[in-house]
């Protein structure tokens, strides 16, 4: 059965990068009909926060991107201390204990021969007297992963065919010196041992990708499915690493991006298929290919988003909006002509709130000095109330036949007499809202 994780670490909010990782893993599970697990990958516990593990589940439930399970790797190190003394026990796992400044220096040294900075296993060639005594000075070592030496190859089901050269990869650190087990070994076990079978993750994970296919191999698992999405930049293809605080999804949230926008737009962007606003998950799920992506980094503008929450806005019935309009100040009997007019207006449902201002208190009438007299004529031509959809008919074919004005000439002074603006919503379902002017009908 198709089974699929996403595995964020609780050490911050997350962003659109995250999104698409989350969201593409979640579509795979969906759409084969399998099990989608959010994994929280909290093995570090100093950076690790429980006010980061209710962010994310609250984020992606904004979402909608429900989880069946939820595993967290704070409960499983048992089960990886077990995977470190299989390795061990293998002889693929070995202590060293250089520091980090004598790695530092070593690289720099390799870097200058014109040397990959690959780790050169001197540790391996430690005696157990020699590894005594530097325990002794230094405290533990931490733990390396041996790779063979080997061309590691798979078949990404985003980048196509891979092959890397293990002896280019230093071995993996799998456990630091305080004992803290690390995500490369933890993220193996988890995945072999919840039967994942699919794994879609950035593609800064691609070198991990193939260390994780050793251990896996070596711990006699099953290689999941890999495939690595590109990196996300900003429209002009600068890096967005640096701007991802900004674009948290709570922070999208707060500017009022609607989730099918949000998931319409990450659920294409960067393939080959065009940005198209979905109505519901439903269709989200039945369009997701996650083969039809490109390896290219995809550019990523928030300023889509906008558009796309208008749009899907407009296609909202009122019950589905009923709190954003109440919360804006619109009287229960007014909600669904205000709605009406409202929705083809707004980016936001946060717009709504200038509308009803607008509808309740009227606008500074924007009248130019050669419509005073006309705008006069017009106001003492307006019929008594009641209001509704046919007044501004009848009114303004009165105002016609009494001044001779028509189109634009006609309209447009009275728009801008009622609203203080040149464009705006239909009059027509406008007018019947302007408590001031059903104040005086
Ligand atoms: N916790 C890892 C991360 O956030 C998970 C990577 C993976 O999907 O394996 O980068």
């Amino acid at each position: 059965m198709t089974t699929t994780r996403f595995a964020p670490s609780p050490t911050g909010y997350i962003h659109v990068g995250n999104l698409r990782t989350a969201l593409m893993n979640y579509l795979i599970a969906r759409k084969a009909g399998g099990t989608f697990i959010l994994r929280i990958d909290d093995t570090d516990p100093e950076r690790s926060k429980e006010e980061y593990v209710d962010a994310i589940k609250q984020d992606l439930e904004w979402l909608g991107l429900h989880w069946d399970k939820v595993e967290r790797q704070s409960d499983r190190l048992d089960r990886y201390a077990e995977a470190a003394d299989k390795l061990r026990e293998m002889g693929r796992f070995y202590e060293a204990f250089e520091t980090p400044t004598e790695l530092d220096l070593k690289r720099k040294k390799q870097l200058n021969m014109g040397k990959p900075p690959v780790y050169d296993r001197a540790a391996l060639n430690l005696s157990d007297a020699e590894k005594d005594a530097l325990r002794a000075e230094r405290g533990n070592g931490v733990w390396r992963f041996k790779l063979d030496h080997e061309r590691i190859e798979w078949t990404d089901g985003i980048l196509g065919d891979i092959s890397i050269d293990a002896a280019s990869v230093s071995d993996p650190v799998l456990i630091r010196g305080d004992g803290q087990v690390l995500y490369t070994i933890a993220s193996v076990v988890d995945d072999t041992e919840m039967g994942v079978t699919d794994v879609v993750r950035g593609s800064d994970h691609v070198t991990n990708t193939a260390t994780q296919i050793q251990i896996i191999e070596a711990l006699g698992g099953q290689c999941p499915r890999f495939a690595h999405h590109s990196l996300l930049t900003g429209p002009l293809g600068e890096a967005l690493s640096k701007r991802l605080g900004t674009l948290a999804l709570r922070d999208l949230r707060e500017q009022g991006v609607q989730p099918m926008a949000l998931l319409s737009l990450m659920a294409r962007l960067g393939s080959s298929d065009p940005v198209e606003l979905r109505s519901d998950m439903a269709e989200l799920i039945e369009g997701f290919d996650v083969n039809r992506f490109g390896a290219a980094p995809t550019k990523f503008d928030v300023q889509d988003l906008f558009p796309l929450t208008a749009k899907h806005l407009q296609s909202l019935p009122l019950t589905d909006v009923a709190d954003a309009v109440e919360d804006a100040g619109v009287p229960a009997d007014l909600a669904e002509p205000f709605w009406a007019m409202a929705r083809e207006n707004i980016t936001t449902l946060a717009d709504l709130k200038g509308w009803w201002e607008l509808c309740r208190d009227g606008a500074e009438p924007l009248i130019a000095d050669e419509d005073r007299e006309f705008i006069a004529e017009a106001v003492a031509l307006l019929p008594d109330g009641p209001f509704d959809g046919e007044t501004w008919g009848t009114w303004t074919k009165a105002v016609k036949e009494a001044t001779g004005r028509k189109g634009k000439g006609l309209f447009m002074p009275l728009r801008k007499a009622l609203t203080g603006m040149e464009r705006g919503p239909e009059m027509a379902a406008l007018l019947p809202l302007l408590q001031v002017i059903r104040a005086r009908g």
